[in-house]
């Protein structure tokens, strides 16, 4: 082979693998108007080299924010540096379809892009050479494992059984509230119940029975509330509820119709129609409390009351019991 047949080929190789390689290769004049575009490019718009040839950047591909891009390539024609596009930043630069099976959840490509200056024989900066990477894999696991982790943070704050607060976040919601109060001169109540002998339920129906009526009660405390209020699995079958902004007299008006609500239920299971009843303890804010436990203290020493008293029942606590 002569010395020009050997250069032919391997021109030959380069476009091959120009046309072939996969990732996009476009080269920009400065004026923004398409000069080279490689099988990538072609393969994911529908466009050939020779539609895109010379046609201004922006005009054919709408979707790209002109001002945004611009910026990103000033500095590669002025100052002759890199530049690089994210898809963190933004999702793509080109709007291609995303295809890939696996990674079919994405309706588009995601995209990162190197930009660099392609300079003349002086030394000139002529023209910009994008390079599109196809990033889709990566990003759409990322999503998802974000998306996951904000499920699992949901999982961590809710009881399975309920889908109220469990204990450790209702507690947390509680110190926070508990510290609103010591600064601003607002007032709040605090009430536990336990359902009454529920260790009847579990063993005349069995456990699974118990866990049914457990869910029930937790949907009639939900439908008492208000959207301010809020409400946890304190225990088994106890549940606590904060009634933000809300005075001793208007809270136990609150727990009187959960206590009826409760009474008047008749719970399905299999088929059983079970009925139980609800013993209630309130608590206002005070001052004097020093510490959040001592206001779970409280609404449990009232709780308890109910529960001496004979159930079914709400008790208001007063400080100097
Ligand atoms: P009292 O009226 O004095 O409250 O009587 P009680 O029978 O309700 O007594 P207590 O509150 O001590 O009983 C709680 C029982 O709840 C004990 C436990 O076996 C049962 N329990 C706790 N958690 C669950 C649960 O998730 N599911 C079921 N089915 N039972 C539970
Ligand atoms: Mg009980
Ligand atoms: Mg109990």
């Amino acid at each position: 082979m002569s010395q020009a047949q050997v250069d032919v080929s391997e021109v030959h190789w380069l476009m091959d693998m120009f046309q072939t390689v996969d990732v996009g290769l476009v080269v920009l004049n400065c004026d923004y108007r398409i000069q080279v575009w490689n099988g990538f490019m072609e393969n994911h718009s529908g466009l050939t080299p020779r539609q895109v040839r010379d046609r201004y950047l922006f005009d054919l591909f709408s979707e790209i924010d002109e001002d945004w891009l611009r910026r990103k390539c000033d500095p590669v024609i002025l100052l002759k540096n890199r530049a690089f596009t994210i898809w963190e930043q933004r999702p793509y630069i080109f709007k291609f379809r995303n295809y890939r099976p696996i990674t079919g959840s994405a309706e588009y490509m995601y995209q990162n892009s190197t930009i660099f200056p392609l300079s003349d024989a002086r030394g000139q900066v002529t023209h910009l050479c994008f390079i599109i990477y196809d990033v889709t894999d990566v990003a759409v696991s990322r999503i998802e494992l974000e998306s996951m982790n904000g499920r699992l943070k949901q999982l961590t704050k809710t009881d399975f059984l309920t889908q109220l607060f469990n204990r450790g976040h209702w507690e947390e919601n509680l110190i926070q509230e508990f510290k609103r109060l010591q600064r601003y001169s607002h007032t709040s109540t605090l009430l536990m119940c336990d359902i009454d002998h529920f260790k009847r339920i579990n063993d005349t129906y069995g456990h699974a029975a118990g866990d049914v009526v457990i869910q029930a009660i937790a949907d009639a405390v939900r439908q008492t509330l208000r959207a301010t209020d809020i409400a946890g699995r304190y225990g088994g079958e106890e549940y606590a509820v904060l009634l933000v902004d809300t005075a001793l007299d208007d809270a136990a008006v609150l727990a009187e119709r959960l206590r009826q609500s409760v009474e008047a239920m008749l719970i399905n299971y299999n088929e059983h129609k079970i009925k139980v009843t609800l013993s209630l303890g309130i608590a206002q804010y005070s001052s004097e409390m020093k510490e959040h436990r001592q206001w779970i203290e409280a609404s449990d020493k009232a709780l308890y009351r109910s529960k001496a008293n004979g159930r079914n029942q709400v008790t208001r606590y007063h400080a100097d019991e």
